[in-house]
């Protein structure tokens, strides 16, 4: 055994302790030789019948993923720290397709992409590998959305709903709260059934570890894997991130189960997979891209959908996050990201900057196939709410002149006020589907028209206290078969409760 094939199996046993099918095997390897090296890139000669991502351990069994295929040599995205690593060195093909561990030991795990721990535990126990790149799920596989991804976040479960196997876009400028979007739709799943996969690519450490310790506070690493790779990690592992995270959630999708998965975010994948392509010397295009950066984000998202029963009936919803540049959503990424997915949440640092939390812009978000999942109780709020709310704006807009009102305008400005200052929400605050609608429904009957905006939170949460005491309404409400009666008690019941508080409210 050469030194070269002793220190790969070394590696081997080291990165995957026998657990995968990548065996190295000396008669069905190449040895080429590193010819240069830059940035987390080698050139490597002497691999005649290389696949495409195919494993090939470099030097002394550094991994790298062939992405390149040139006729006289391929290039090589390293998957590791490249010390020690020098031009000359040999290049051996394993003869498989990069692949990953998955399995259920992943659940409450921080891991990288290749599956080793970054939380300090035991590698984690798994059977299984699946390729990092694969197939999505044909047409006659799939089903349509009809099975909603609750959210716990008022103004997206009533106006952008998500459904299960549904794509949604959460972009934004820095720091306008796209994470905690996605964190509240993680912490919401809590009570369910949800396997979620949070995968974060390029981030500082400090955020993800900030991140981490979110969810493990709020207990939701009992039902959650974390995929993280830094900013200073090789732009191989960064640009595979996302791909590998998919193929271990589709593990639990292939299972029959819900998957949530969170790519944090597509902004810092494609500057990783351009820096590739530019040490590639692949031709750059709009903005330096290269020309297949739309084609790498869409067979990523078409991985997540809903199977049909037959087929297991597993979904994987995809919450992509990507970051624009001074509210340019028309920049390159995002418009892709916009295009493949099916609807995007953009938050708005204006209406950050006003304390407007979330700061998401109802005006330039949409939902585009979650409203056929959304439950049946919402639609009696959301249409109004939706035509009330934009109307309000454009008033609202127009009233900032100056311009005397007319009465009726005057009221629709005061409804849409307080509309709004209901749709506010703290973070880790999810409310249920009935306990949302009975404040929407609370606010659409015009019962707060009157209240100070400053008390509408209180309001708020002293009605939701009388509510839950009322445990069988809330529980009809958001059935299927809720009918008018159910709604009429409902309205008597927030009228009674309204006329108790202001009783209470004049006697103090
Ligand atoms: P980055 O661009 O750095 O990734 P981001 O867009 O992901 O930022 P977050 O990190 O989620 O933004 O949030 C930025 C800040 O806003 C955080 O300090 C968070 O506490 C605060 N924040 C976000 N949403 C809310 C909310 N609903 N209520 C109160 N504070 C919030
Ligand atoms: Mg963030």
């Amino acid at each position: 055994m050469s030194f070269l094939e002793k220190n790969i199996n070394q590696a081997l046993n080291a990165h995957e302790k026998g657990r995968r099918n990548m065996e190295y095997s000396p008669d069905s390897r190449e040895v080429g030789r590193v010819l240069s090296l830059a940035r987390g890139v080698a050139q490597v000669d002497g691999l005649t019948s290389v696949r495409s991502e195919e494993l090939i351990l470099l030097g002394n069994g550094i991994p790298g993923m062939a992405l390149d295929l040139l006729p006289n040599s391929i290039g090589v995205a390293l998957l590791g720290s490249n010390t020690g690593l020098r031009s000359g060195d040999e290049a051996v093909a394993s003869g498989t397709v990069l692949s990953v561990p998955v399995g259920d030991n992943l659940i409450g795990r921080i891991v990288d992409p290749l599956g080793n721990p970054l939380d300090g535990g035991p590698v984690p126990e798994t059977y299984e590998t699946r390729t990092v790149e694969s197939e999505a799920p044909p047409i006659l596989m799939r089903a349509p959305v009809d099975t909603p991804m609750a959210s716990g976040i008022k103004v997206i479960d009533t106006l952008i709903p998500i459904g299960r196997g549904q794509r949604e876009l959460i972009l934004g400028d820095r720091q306008t709260g796209k994470t905690s979007i996605a964190l509240d739709v993680i912490l919401n799943q809590k009570q369910g059934d949800v396997v979620c996969v949070y995968c974060a690519i390029g981030q500082r450490g400090a955020s993800v570890a900030r991140v981490i310790d979110t969810l493990r506070n709020h207990g939701a690493m009992d039902y959650t894997f974390a995929v993280v790779v830094e900013g200073d990690a090789p732009s191989g592992m960064q640009y595979v991130a996302p791909y590998a995270a998919t193929s271990m959630a589709e593990y639990f999708m292939e299972q029959g189960k819900d998957v949530l998965i969170v790519y944090d975010d597509l902004t810092r994948h494609a500057q990783a997979y351009r820096q590739l392509s530019l040490l590639m010397r692949r031709p750059p295009g709009r903005e330096a891209f290269p020309g297949d950066i739309f084609y790498i984000h869409s067979r990523l998202l078409e991985r997540s959908t809903r199977l049909k029963p037959e087929h297991g009936g597993g979904t994987l919803t995809a919450l992509p996050i990507v970051e624009t540049e001074a509210q340019n959503i028309s920049a390159y990424i995002p418009t892709n990201l916009i295009s493949i997915t099916d609807g995007q949440i953009y938050l708005s640092p204006v209406l950050f900057q006003k304390g407007m939390l979330p700061a998401i812009d109802v005006g330039k978000s949409v939902s585009r196939v979650g409203g056929r999942a959304q439950p049946k109780a919402y639609r009696k709020v959301s249409g109004d709410l939706r035509l009330t709310y934009s109307q309000f704006q454009e008033l609202e807009a127009f009233a900032r002149f100056g311009t005397r009102l007319d009465k009726d305008t005057r009221s629709r400005i005061d409804h849409g006020l307080r509309v709004r200052e209901l749709l506010k929400q703290n973070r880790f605050s999810p409310l249920t589907a009935a306990r949302q609608i009975v404040i929407l429904w609370t606010v659409s009957l015009g019962l707060l028209d009157d209240i100070e905006l400053e008390r509408i939170s209180e309001v708020q949460d002293y009605l939701l206290a009388r509510m839950d005491d009322n445990f069988e309404l809330m529980n009809q409400l958001v059935q299927a078969d809720a009918d008018d009666a159910i709604w009429d008690e409902l309205e008597k019941s927030v009228v009674l409760h309204m006329r108790k508080w202001r009783e209470a409210d004049a006697a103090a």
